[in-house]
């Protein structure tokens, strides 16, 4: 059987030329985009200003992707939610809203599951199941947007999976996301977060897009890189700050560098040091985060004394500097950790 189209993953200009193939009027794409990306509606059956015989007909010829919400974790500190979604296929993925004083700020995933292998990440486990489409991706904020009843106004690609990994998709994502006939976030206030895979930096800082880059860094040199990270045998440092430095001239935005600080294995001054030399010549900022450690491996996180100390030897090199406020504490779990369990569990029952 010919699987049915995805009709969330479709441009507004692609939406139109489907319809006209069909013989459907050409402002009727305008309305059901509008349906779908900036009233979320849940069915075809929602779009009351469609005629019955047309709601009927749309249902037949497309799939409306829609996430159900299989679980959610309220804060009580800071009001952060964890959601966990099911997708149509019984997969299960995890997003995050964090509030902000700034705004809204959804954390997606990419990927169900990941085949980067990043020794610290509850996420790559159990390997990569699939890619995430684009109104999958996209649904993970209109659910929670609904959910809110509040504006999302950030999105950062920072959950489960390899942006880059599924880089087709993850741009289509980040285009219709951002299209004003969509929910209309701006550019500048999404990031996408790569463990570092080269040649998908560098044809990302040829899209024309505003959009931040953080990299994950979490260590100044390929021989510590390569102990938490098994992408920097494929791609040394070299090749990656290169990359990086290309996307910064290409596309002006600041770089960010992620480094999550693992106690005696990353977070010695002397690699403060060596950190600061590696990334002076680049317009960026650290995001020092103490790792979360996850049952399934022996690491721990630093203690406040040492990323104290990291974080001064960084600001004396001149390098700006934040330490990762750890959101929705109560609620916590290292990123991937909540789908973990769910499926843990249900393998157990
Ligand atoms: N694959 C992408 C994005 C997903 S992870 C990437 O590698 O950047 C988002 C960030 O969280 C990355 O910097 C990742 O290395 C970090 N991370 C994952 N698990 C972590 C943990 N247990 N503790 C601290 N940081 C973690």
């Amino acid at each position: 059987m010919e699987e049915k189209t995805d009709i969330k993953s479709l441009t507004l200009e692609e939406l139109k030329s489907c319809f006209k193939e069909q013989g459907i009027q050409g402002f009727r794409a305008d309305q059901v985009y509008q349906w779908l990306h900036q009233k979320q509606a849940g069915s075809f059956e929602d779009m009351t200003n469609l005629s019955k015989e047309l709601r009927r007909k749309l249902a037949e010829d497309y799939e409306l992707a829609e996430l159900k919400t299989a679980d959610v974790k309220v804060s009580s500190i800071d009001g952060t939610r964890k959601y966990l979604f099911e997708l149509k296929d019984g997969n299960v993925i995890e997003s995050v809203l964090m509030k902000y004083r700034h705004g809204n700020s959804v954390c997606v995933s990419s990927q169900v599951g990941c085949r980067m292998g990043c020794r610290f990440c509850a996420s790559t486990l159990e390997g990569l199941e699939r890619n995430l489409r684009p109104s999958e991706m996209l649904d993970q904020i209109y659910q929670i947007q609904k959910d809110l009843v509040e504006r999302v106004s950030h999105v950062v690609v920072m959950g489960t999976g390899e942006p880059l990994d599924n880089y087709d998709n993850l741009v289509r994502f980040i285009r219709m996301l951002t299209d004003e006939k969509g929910l209309n976030i701006s550019q500048r206030n999404i990031t996408v977060s790569t463990c570092g895979i080269v040649p998908g930096i560098i044809k990302l800082a040829e899209e024309g897009l505003s959009i931040t880059l953080a990299l994950s860094l979490h260590a100044p040199n390929d021989e510590v890189r390569k102990t938490l990270m098994p992408v920097a045998n494929r791609y040394p440092l070299a090749q990656v700050l290169s990359a990086c430095g290309t996307y910064f001239k290409r596309t002006g935005r600041r770089l960010t560098f992620e480094y999550s600080l693992v106690k005696g294995v990353n977070d010695d001054p002397k690699e403060a040091q060596a950190l600061a030399d590696l990334i002076k010549g680049y317009q960026g900022h650290v995001n020092l985060i103490p790792v979360n450690p996850i049952r399934e491996r022996s690491y721990v996180q630093s203690d406040s004394h040492s990323i104290g100390a990291f974080k001064e030897r960084l600001e004396k090199n001149g390098i700006n500097v934040t330490v990762r406020r750890e959101m929705g504490r109560d609620i916590n779990g290292a990123c991937g950790q909540l789908r973990k369990s769910y499926m843990d569990k249900n393998k157990e029952g």
